[in-house]
């Protein structure tokens, strides 16, 4: 079995990437067009695993001096990379026997690589380091955080079980700390966000389109659908969750008898409590052990090499990078997880999705393409928010069996309420791409107007900063991975249809998921849906059905 302690992939330099470009030229120079893709795939495999374990050093500890140092080198090194991969596209693009590319590589690769040549040119390649640089920065900033509350020194995601407490004041106060935080960083987020905005519309010029969000979409590899479907389906959400979501925070503030419901009270789903985990990290990872022996033969064996490996870090400590995010060393076939678990239900929720994501990409392993390893992101978040859904009926084993149907119904309602700002973050951001020279104080009202919108009972009380349309500056995608929000919202409406068909269905629906792993980014986003048997998003009314069914479920 292979261990994560004992990886090592071998370092590339800029000479290294142009000699290994030039040795699959001379593949496709002697006509030998399968042994050129064969080789060009190992090329890739090896440098994505090497930038992947870079990348994974630096978030284990973002103050170690050395880690830093090689993720900028890899940052560095990246446009180079792309440099060569997108001009061994266009060479692949250009040969005459198109049909005999497809036959080789895959219709559905060669129509990624089609879409991929219309992301760069080397113009831009300085300009992408120094958006990783700004990504990072940001990165920096947010894990810097020292925050001290009840007595206790945490970090911002070492606050998630203070902000649920059960006790009023405490949430209170966490809620103080974290934004007390923002306030003081908001120049330098302000500034670093204005230089993200400016370099990526001055990417979008120098590509020929005429700001960043066609390019976004383009990065995305959206091939599928466009903005004009994801504002209908922003425009679902309001229409089908936020009255939804409206009537059961009422409830639930009729439930505590408060006068008003704040915005610290909105972390605390369950009036008795937020359902925890059983234990800590050893005894969570010992339950999921037995869940997925549970669930299905090829789950528990995956769990098996993934923690007996080593390929987990699921600990908060000071200087991690906050979140949880699935990361691959495709020359391998291993995935691995990260995460910050703080004792509170949010330590399922992202184990369970960070862990659709790995098996996911086990699942895909055996296909023949790289770009096939990973699906677009909308299509892969249905892997990891199904499992979410998936493992409801374990969750005695999770929170206990007394907890269970309270984590359920605390879960289903938590990823409801999540739709309306999930849509927001990502009509902000097409709000303020089409306006790339917007002041910081107008971005702030942008995000103002747009919370009113989609989230009417967001009430701040006495927290100046969000109070003021800030609260987008802690969402790291915003900053890191433009664009990206909306398919969380997209994969959720396909989740949720997995958690109706389980309900029927139980085994079948596992079935169904993890034949829909296996299928991996072998097709875009609606083929995979499709494929499931499942409704697309973009189809009216597909979120009002999946919704009917949750008011059933907790309003009874
Ligand atoms: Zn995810």
């Amino acid at each position: 079995m292979v261990r994560f302690p004992d990886l090592a992939f071998s370092r590339p330099d800029a000479a290294t990437l142009a000699a290994a470009r030039t040795a699959v030229e001379a593949r496709l120079e002697a006509g030998d067009l399968p042994g050129a893709l064969a080789l060009w795939d190992r090329q890739r495999r090896d440098y994505e695993s090497w930038s992947s374990l870079v990348h994974l050093r630096f978030a284990q500890d973002t103050a170690d001096a050395a880690a830093k140092a090689e993720r900028e080198y890899a940052d560095a090194l990246e446009p180079v990379a792309t440099g060569h991969a997108t001009a061994l596209k266009q060479r692949l693009l250009m040969l005459p026997d198109q049909a005999a590319l497809a036959a080789a590589a895959g219709a559905h690769p060669v129509a990624l690589w089609d879409l991929d040549v219309t992301t760069f040119t080397p113009d831009i390649a300085a300009d992408l380091e120094t958006e990783a640089k700004l990504a990072a920065q940001y990165s920096e900033l947010l894990a810097s955080a020292r925050l001290s509350i009840s007595g206790q020194d945490v970090n911002l995601a070492g606050l998630a079980p203070y902000a649920e407490d059960r006790d009023r004041a405490v949430r209170q106060a966490a809620e103080r700390q974290r934004w007390g935080f923002f306030a003081a960083q908001g120049e330098a987020l302000d500034a670093i966000y204005d230089a993200l905005v400016t370099l990526r519309h001055g990417m979008a010029q120098k590509l020929g389109y005429p700001n960043f969000i066609p390019l976004a979409y383009r990065r995305l590899r959206r091939v599928d659908y466009g903005p004009t479907e994801v504002a209908r389906y922003r425009d679902e959400v309001r229409q089908h969750v936020v009255p939804l979501v409206a009537r059961l925070l009422e409830r639930r503030r009729a439930a505590h008898g408060w006068d008003k419901l704040r915005f610290w009270d909105e972390a605390l789903i369950d009036p008795a409590g937020n359902p925890k985990p059983i234990g800590g990290h050893d005894e969570l990872c010992a339950a999921a052990g037995a869940m997925f022996t549970r669930m299905h033969p090829a789950l528990a064996d995956f769990w098996q090499r993934l923690s007996g490996g080593g390929f987990i870090d699921l600990k908060n400590r000071p200087g991690k990078q906050g979140g949880g995010f699935c990361t691959s060393f495709p020359s391998i076939g291993m995935p691995f997880i990260f995460a910050n678990f703080t004792g509170t239900h949010g330590d399922i929720a992202v184990f369970t999705h960070e862990m659709g994501h790995a098996f996911q990409n086990w699942e895909s392993r055996g296909l023949a393409a790289i770009d096939c390893l990973w699906p677009s992101m909308e299509a892969a978040e249905i892997h990891s928010m199904s499992l979410e859904f998936l493992t409801h009926p374990h969750m005695d084993l999770l929170v206990g069996a007394g907890a269970a149907e309270r984590f359920r119904r605390m879960h289903l309602e938590a990823s409801l309420a999540f739709l309306p700002y999930g849509v927001c973050v990502d009509h902000f951001q097409h709000e303020i791409y089409a306006n790339p020279t917007a002041t910081p104080a107008e971005r702030h009202a942008i995000w103002q107007r747009l919370e009113r919108l989609y989230m009417p009972w967001t009430d701040y009380g006495d927290l100046a900063y969000p109070a003021k349309g800030g609260r987008w500056q802690a969402k790291p995608h915003i900053y890191r991975s433009p664009f990206y929000y909306i398919d969380y919202t997209l994969a959720l409406c396909c989740a949720l249809q997995f958690w109706v068909r389980a309900g029927r269905d139980p085994a079948g629906a596992l079935a169904d998921y993890v034949a829909l792993c296996g299928r991996g980014g072998s097709q875009p986003f609606l083929g995979l849906v499709r494929s499931a048997g499942l409704a697309s998003p973009f189809v009216p009314g597909a979120l009002a059905e999946v919704v009917a069914a949750a008011e059933r479920e907790l309003l009874g």
